[in-house]
């Protein structure tokens, strides 16, 4: 979908109003420069309100109030399944939907389009980090990967593991997408379609999972992000 505002960025500031966690404001983190135009590029097809609230989570954990994280993003999965339980779907109608999200014929969950950006942006920042640095993507994404896994050990170890594994299938299958980000890019919205489904398999229910995925993803673009900020402050 298409912003009608153009660009994602224009509706916020540098800040995002009121957030729902706490009433303050968070700034964008990190700075502007560093983010993808949402909306002016041409291969972003995604709802903007759930890529300005994926950026919302980012910001109020970098501005020191990670506690409101759980509570935006499990307002975003829930707000998507009443919303789903309203068009009535029949079991059959609710597989076929599936299905066509799925294989990329129709447009994302928002909690799948939030994962989206929360791993493009951990490959962005990486790669942006080694290229300046020096160092391998490879190296640079292992690193940031683990520090967040080891940091964030209040998320299940389970769902810990499906965050990587979607950020690793999309790394796995992105030459056959095509060369450097914009092959990352292509493959890894292919594999943030699967949040659902894999959020079914683990044990617990779909929210929870779902939520904790997230937040294990947020960490990853959350280290990402700390570590292009730093070449901005040297
Ligand atoms: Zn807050």
């Amino acid at each position: 979908m298409r912003s009608p505002y153009g660009s994602v960025f224009k509706l916020f500031a540098d800040t995002f109003g009121s957030c729902p966690g706490c009433g303050g404001n968070h700034p964008l983190w990190p700075e502007r420069k560093y983010h993808v135009d949402w909306g002016e590029s041409e291969s972003i097809e995604h709802d903007p309100d759930s890529i300005r609230h994926a950026l919302e989570v980012l910001a109020a954990a970098a501005n020191g109030s990670p506690q409101c994280n759980e509570p935006l993003l499990r307002i975003m999965v829930t707000s998507t399944y009443e919303a789903m339980s309203q068009m009535r779907m029949g079991a059959w109608a609710r597989r076929q939907y599936r299905k066509r999200r799925q294989s990329g014929q129709d447009p994302m969950l928002a909690q799948e389009t939030a994962l989206y950006v929360f791993l493009s942006m951990t490959l962005m920042w990486s790669s942006i980090y080694a290229t300046t640095s020096g160092q391998g993507v490879d190296k640079v994404l292992e690193s940031v990967t683990e520090q967040a896994n080891a940091a964030a050990t209040s998320i299940s170890q389970e769902r810990r593991q499906a965050a990587e594994s979607l950020l690793v299938a999309a790394v796995q299958q992105a030459p056959e997408h095509g060369e450097d980000l914009e092959g990352l890019f292509s493959a890894l919205s292919l594999s943030c379609r699967m949040l659902e489904k894999l959020s079914m398999h683990l044990q617990g229910n779909k929210i929870d999972n779902q939520v904790g995925i997230l937040l294990a993803a947020g960490n990853y673009a959350l280290c990402a992000g700390a570590l292009v900020s730093r070449l901005g402050s040297v």
